[in-house]
């Protein structure tokens, strides 16, 4: 087993080496700006000069000390200044030599970090996989063992409703099959569960493991809890409790890796940055040219954005000010990191819509801490602005937008895309009958359905009261319609259990698929139409528009 903080640190040591390795290329553009500048016959090639002296000497001083070379910003810091003050016109800033100060920087030696660093693997390879292949991860497939006949039949036929796939195991076989295959959770009565643990503890962190037993006391609990099972659930129990729990578990289980933009005209600080995020299990895309930030928000939905204060084209502040302009992405944290150390600076930074600021030099932990509190905050926030409290599916105005997102998508890349309105057929029945808690219950019932049944790339939403809309890109109306008959026949198959009230109930649906001349609200009327029809042809069906 590989040691993942040894693996990263190893990645970082080649990449300072690399660093290095370039250096000697950035000095002679020193030397070409300063000749440039020298050499300028009218004032506009001379600033241009300038500019790009102050632009190199500005990214060694944010480089040099992030890379643990101290002494490469020293060196480049004077180079700054001076280019700072040629540009204010400083008169006594015309007498110092440039020259000099590029070339103190050519002398530093860095031999002993590349001799040090020789036997690490070759710079910027991606991480040595292990012998064995990764196993391959089934989304949903649940174990259950060492229950009796009927609870296992029982279970299975609950849980595979909700689209969980379920398989059955002797409670000898599962330290051994863990090995091959990754289920999501593991559901395993008292008596059987010591032989699925085997050590002393259950030692499968990304496996939840639930515990099904007929002994309520606290010594029964307190085993569960000391062999690592993750849930405790006592005889008798419905497949609604489990399914219930196995959902906040596995909620829990695998948060989807946070999001980041990272926007940094220096590769090797770009490099530096993303591995230390990905080794934390973050996905980053890069962005070396701020003017594409709009679509990349749009097409990757960053949970955070790190960004260089100075940047080619527009710089840092200017692009923050652009994507708080652009009501879309309104909330998304912004981090500054820079070398800037100037308060004032950073205040106006922060005026323009920057959140925090980092400076150079950064360690890698730094930054990852920094980076993660901010992502997981604007994911709650996010979440409790975008989702429907009582289903977590999107609420009203968050589908609807989707929706307009996904028809641009499917109409640039040519796809179909279909949309349907659901509403549960007499619902205000099942409310005077039992109760409206156990209404709220079928809802949440119904929308656990659609999470579970639902691709990746369709959304749910909840448009208010007992309506939902399904947003399903790239389904035709006859995918659509496959697709929904199944949910609509799953959830009719459903028992509700209410206190000592068991009962089922239906939803209608209408469906439409995306036309030429649709807008979104075109097609959610066409959709509403179908779900019209629908409940006048007898309720508990699909019409279609
Ligand atoms: P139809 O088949 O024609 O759709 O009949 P229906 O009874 O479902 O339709 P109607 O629009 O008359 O009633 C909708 C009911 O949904 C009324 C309301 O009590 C119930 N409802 C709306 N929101 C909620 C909610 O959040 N919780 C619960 N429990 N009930 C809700
Ligand atoms: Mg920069
Ligand atoms: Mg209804
Ligand atoms: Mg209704």
């Amino acid at each position: 087993m590989t040691d993942p903080n040894a693996q990263l640190s190893r990645r970082l040591d080649a990449l300072r080496v690399d660093y290095v390795l370039q250096l000697p290329d950035r000095i002679a553009e020193l030397r070409a700006a300063w000749l440039a500048i020298q050499r300028a016959t009218d004032a506009d090639t001379r600033e241009g000069a300038l500019v790009q002296l102050r632009r190199i000497a500005h990214r060694l001083v944010g480089s040099g000390k992030t890379f643990g070379l101290p002494a490469v910003s020293e060196a480049a810091i004077p180079i700054e200044q001076l280019a700072d003050a040629l540009l204010d016109g400083d008169a006594a800033a015309q007498t110092t030599d440039v020259g000099a100060l590029v070339e103190q920087l050519a002398r530093l030696d860095f031999t002993n970090i590349i001799a040090e660093a020789a036997p690490a693997p070759a710079p910027l390879r991606p991480a040595p996989r292990s012998a064995r292949p990764a196993p391959e991860v089934v989304v949903g497939l649940i174990w259950l063992t060492g229950l009796t006949e009927d609870e296992t039949q029982y279970l299975s036929t609950v849980l595979q409703r909700y689209g969980f796939t379920v398989d059955q195991l002797e409670p000898d076989d599962v330290p051994e099959e863990i090995r091959e295959q990754r289920p999501a959770a593991v559901v395993a009565g008292m008596d059987g569960v010591k032989e699925v643990v085997t050590g002393e503890r259950w030692d499968d962190p990304a496996t939840p493991l639930v515990v099904i037993s007929s002994d309520d006391r606290i010594e029964a609990r307190l085993s569960a809890v000391r062999i690592g099972a993750s849930g405790f659930v006592t005889r008798p129990f419905s497949g609604d409790q489990l399914v219930d729990l196995l959902d906040r578990l596995l909620e829990h289980a695998d948060p989807e890796p946070y999001r980041v933009i990272l926007v940094e005209d220096d590769d090797f600080l770009a490099e530096s940055f993303s591995t230390s995020l990905e080794a934390e299990n973050m996905r980053v895309e890069r962005l070396a040219d701020p003017m594409k930030i709009l679509k990349v928000c749009q097409s990757f939905a960053p949970d955070i954005i790190v960004t260089d204060l100075y940047l080619p084209e527009a710089d840092g502040m200017e692009m923050a000010q652009v994507i708080r302009q652009h009501g879309g992405f309104d909330g998304v944290p912004i981090l500054f990191v820079s070398s800037e150390t100037s308060l004032n600076r950073q205040m106006t930074a922060r005026r323009f819509g920057a959140d925090d600021f980092l400076t150079k030099p950064l360690t890698s932990a730094q930054l990852v801490t920094a980076v993660r509190s901010r992502a997981i905050r604007y994911r709650e926030l996010r979440r409790l602005m975008d989702r429907d409290s009582l289903t977590g599916l999107l609420n009203h105005g968050r589908t609807v937008a989707r929706l307009e997102r996904e028809i641009d998508r499917c109409r640039e890349a040519g796809e179909p895309l279909s949309v349907a309105a659901l509403d549960l057929d007499h619902f205000k029945r099942v409310n005077d009958t039992y109760g409206h808690a156990a209404g709220d219950r079928v809802l949440r019932t119904v929308s656990r359905l659609f999470l579970q049944r639902l691709r990746g790339t369709d959304a749910a939403g909840r448009f208010g009261g007992e309506e939902f809309v399904l947003v399903l890109p790239s389904a035709d109306a006859e995918a659509a319609f496959n697709l929904l008959d199944k949910l609509r026949e799953a959830f009719a198959s459903i028992e509700h259990v209410f206190d000592e009230h068991r009962f089922s109930a239906t939803c209608s649906i209408g469906l439409a698929t995306l036309r030429d001349d649709d807008d979104q609200t075109s097609l959610l009327a066409r959709a509403d139409a179908a779900l019209y029809q629908a409940k006048q042809d007898g309720r508990n069906r699909i019409g279609l528009e």
